[in-house]
């Protein structure tokens, strides 16, 4: 499946679509290990992933995706240590100028082998660990609390709807400032 979506190049997003990257889905999430369970207790094997395009979730879509993970053999199953990132097409909350956030996860999780059917993270019966589900929470707990295209974000005029990044509007606005109020009423005004 094809669809276009908008390439990052650092920090600035291109004005238009001019790229159609294909969109990998989270099956590259889905990990064979069933090699690692015929390995002795501390062989580890370390696999890199580096997608343009990622659906971590059906709900979150990361471009620039890379990362690596450590998969260890342990008594228990599986251990699975890594860090992954990558970037999220967002609206800045105060102007709407779309920006992208950089999301990160950070892996630390056992999969049990044998698969305890009362545990979560376990390998399958067939061989197989999910970093998907994990990851999905992990990248949605590092949103920041508010995304801004820059810290010191003028917005938009709430009368007009103009981007005060781009210079200020005619529209009079009211002072609220409350001292300068008391400090009006007093002087008649
Ligand atoms: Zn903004
Ligand atoms: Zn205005």
């Amino acid at each position: 499946m094809l669809y276009c979506f908008q390439l990052f190049s650092r920090n600035h997003l291109l004005p238009n679509c001019e790229t159609t990257l294909s969109k990998i889905l989270r099956d590259v999430l889905r990990l064979n290990v069933g090699f690692l369970l015929k390995e002795n207790v501390g062989y580890s094997r370390k696999i890199s992933f580096e997608h343009p395009l990622l659906e971590v979730a059906d709900d979150l879509d990361l471009a620039n995706f890379r990362g690596a993970v450590r998969l260890t053999r342990t008594v228990q199953g599986v251990y699975a240590q890594g860090k992954f990132l990558g970037e999220e097409s967002v609206e800045c909350v105060r102007c709407l100028t779309p920006i992208s956030q950089t999301l990160q996860s950070q892996v630390e999780q056992l999969y049990e082998f044998p698969p305890d059917p009362n545990a979560d993270f376990v390998v399958s019966e067939s061989g197989h660990i999910d970093l998907a589900s994990f990851l999905r929470e992990d990248m949605i707990l590092s949103r920041p609390m508010r995304s801004l295209c820059k810290p010191d974000c003028k917005g938009i005029c709430p009368l007009c709807g103009k981007n005060l990044n781009e210079g200020a509007c005619d529209c009079v606005k009211e002072d609220i400032n409350p001292q300068m109020a008391v400090l009006k009423k007093l002087l008649g005004k």
